[in-house]
């Protein structure tokens, strides 16, 4: 069994559409994948209908998720949500907040980045976004675009779209004590995403965590492109502490970052365990 929990589609900053993410999951030999995209359930019902069209022979589970903007003393990061109802007010509310606040945000970088000199436009950004949940990778495709960087990943420095950099902007973000009530609240299993990506900036202390685990976290995804070993073990350790359990994904973005769908995976066993908790929705297919 071969299962990445997290992966986004063009409804939010990634570059597959959703049913090009289910292709790219088959292709790439996964038996599950979670649509996880930031702060909106957009993208899942043309994930379902790709899985459902799947030739026969061919399985793929989805998992429908999100992944929500959470911000705590200043720190950003990100809290997976798998399988909630997307119908649960309280939550849906809060996604909606989280999601309108980014095109305030999106607009001010845009500005920002045109003081500093780059010259990208707002339309521009929402020609790349389409219909997706608008964020700073979108703002990279336009740099890159205008040959300001040369990479989406070179846009992500001090100088312009990095936490604190010159053309950074905050935006709505939620408690993250917050949000595990409210996943829970709708049947959903919270995860903590890439709990010690220290590259994006600064990380949650381990007491966040423990107060994280105490109001509800099931797990910390702790196999991640953006954690060297020794975080790994660190990680792996706090989450034995915490007893929480611990998961592996690839959060592919098509072609905005270069990792690979299933370049990492989680444990069978964790995932049905996961799976077990969830009382908002059901795995789709396989
Ligand atoms: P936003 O949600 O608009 O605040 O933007 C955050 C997103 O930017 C993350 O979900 C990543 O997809 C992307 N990102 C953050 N840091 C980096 C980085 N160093 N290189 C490339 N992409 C990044
Ligand atoms: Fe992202
Ligand atoms: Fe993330
Ligand atoms: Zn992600």
């Amino acid at each position: 069994m071969r299962i990445d929990l997290h992966a986004h589609s063009n409804a939010s900053d990634g570059t597959d559409s959703p049913a090009e993410l289910v292709a790219a999951a088959v292709a790439a030999g996964l038996d599950v994948v979670a649509l996880t995209d930031h702060d909106t359930v957009s993208g899942h019902a043309e994930a379902a209908g790709a899985v459902h069209a799947l030739a026969p022979g061919t399985r793929l589970t989805l998992v429908p998720g999100a992944e929500l903007s959470c911000q705590v003393g200043g720190i950003s990061m990100h809290l997976l949500a798998y399988l909630f109802d997307p119908a649960e007010p309280a939550f849906a509310r809060e996604r909606e907040l989280v999601r309108t606040d980014r095109f305030r945000r999106g607009r001010a970088i845009v500005e920002r980045c045109r003081e500093l000199g780059a010259p990208i436009s707002w339309e521009q950004v929402e020609r790349i976004a389409g219909d997706g949940s608008v964020g700073r990778p979108h703002i990279a495709s336009a740099l890159v675009e205008a040959g300001v960087v040369a990479s989406v990943s070179d846009a992500f420095t001090a100088d312009w779209l990095a936490n604190g950099g010159r053309a950074d902007v905050r935006k709505h973000e939620t408690d993250p004590v917050t949000a595990v009530r409210l996943v829970r609240a709708a049947g959903g299993v919270p995860v903590f995403a890439h709990p010690g990506a220290s590259k994006r900036g600064h990380t949650v202390s381990d007491e966040v965590i423990a107060a994280l685990a105490e109001a509800g976290l099931a797990a910390l995804e702790v196999d991640h492109t953006d954690h060297d070993e020794p975080t790994r073990e660190r990680l792996r350790a706090l989450a034995a502490e915490l007893g929480l359990l611990t998961t592996g994904s690839s959060d592919y973005h098509g072609g905005r970052k270069t990792v690979r769908l299933g370049e990492h995976t989680t444990d069978p066993a964790v995932y049905e365990a996961l799976v077990a908790q969830a009382t908002g929705a059901k795995p789709i297919g396989g």
